[in-house]
């Protein structure tokens, strides 16, 4: 049973590992099926409830999905509808994206969002006029700032812990980071989740916990699915080995790790350990 009492907040980003990686052209694999099964598997077995950021093209694209989220009693957020990264849009195409994912889940759960978390945490300063469109499109808390000084995403100077995005009715849980050898790292979720020792990660959680906050773990179904990619490459897609090696190497451990971890720590919901109805 697990000591600690705080409650953390586990995530998955409802994806398919082609599509939102390889880039939007490619098809949306019907892996994620089975890849969700297992992941609500080794949840209902820990009695843990976690927040599954949606993607709405994939959610549209199999609506069982959602079935399997809402019948295990998981709470549903978005993840967007197309997977655009939001530097690389408009602020006017980034609502119509909103809208489109809301549309989607509201159509197929009967339930509007409060969450939202951006596609590959591209809410950076370059897009920081997103928040307050968030606001205005009815979420109440979003998940998608790094504090970290990433290739790609991340506000190195960015709050590390949940607050109250400056001028609009919005909570950001940003990814947690743990200070580790003085740096800020990305420790609860990703490659990092996959390659650093159990220790390690146990340290971080501890570490944040014992300052009194939650962590944020976020996860991806196909996390779960070992010999994806190099089914796919087998397949003729194109994987260079280097994006082999990234995306997939120890995605055996994910399963024993998660295991380990529900078993020590308390996890939730998004909403639950926000307090947010
Ligand atoms: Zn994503």
């Amino acid at each position: 049973m697990p000591n600690s009492p705080i409650l953390n907040a586990m995530t998955v980003d409802l994806e398919d590992w082609m599509q939102s990686t390889l880039g939007p052209d490619h098809p949306i694999t019907s892996r994620v099926i089975p890849n969700l099964e297992r992941f609500l598997r080794l949840l209902a077995k820990h009695d843990v409830r976690a927040t599954f950021f949606s993607l709405g093209k994939v959610c549209e694209k199999f609506p069982i999905l959602l079935e399997m989220v809402i019948e295990a009693g998981h709470e549903i957020a978005s993840h967007g509808y197309g997977h655009e990264l939001l530097y690389d849009i408009s602020p006017e195409r980034f609502r119509e994206d909103l809208d489109r994912s809301i549309e989607v889940i509201e159509r197929q759960t009967g339930t509007k969002p409060l969450g939202y978390r951006a596609p590959a945490f591209s809410l950076t300063r370059k897009s920081w006029w997103a928040g307050p469109i968030l606001a205005q499109a009815g979420f109440k808390y979003s998940s998608s700032v790094f504090p970290i000084r990433g290739r790609r995403y991340g506000v190195p100077d960015a709050p590390r812990f949940p607050h109250k995005w400056p001028e609009c009715d919005l909570t950001e849980f940003p990814l947690t980071t743990a200070q580790l050898l003085g740096r800020n790292l990305p420790v609860c979720g990703g490659g990092y989740f996959r390659l650093l020792p159990f220790p390690i990660l146990r340290r971080a959680i501890r570490q944040v916990n014992g300052q009194g906050h939650p962590v944020v773990v976020y996860m991806h179904p196909y996390e779960m699915d070992v010999y994806e990619v190099a089914d796919l490459k087998r397949q003729g897609y194109p994987i260079s080995r280097k994006l082999q090696l990234t995306q997939s190497l120890f995605r055996s451990r994910i399963y024993p790790r998660l295991d380990r971890m529900f078993k020590e720590f308390r996890f939730g919901p998004m909403a639950e350990v926000l307090n947010i109805e």
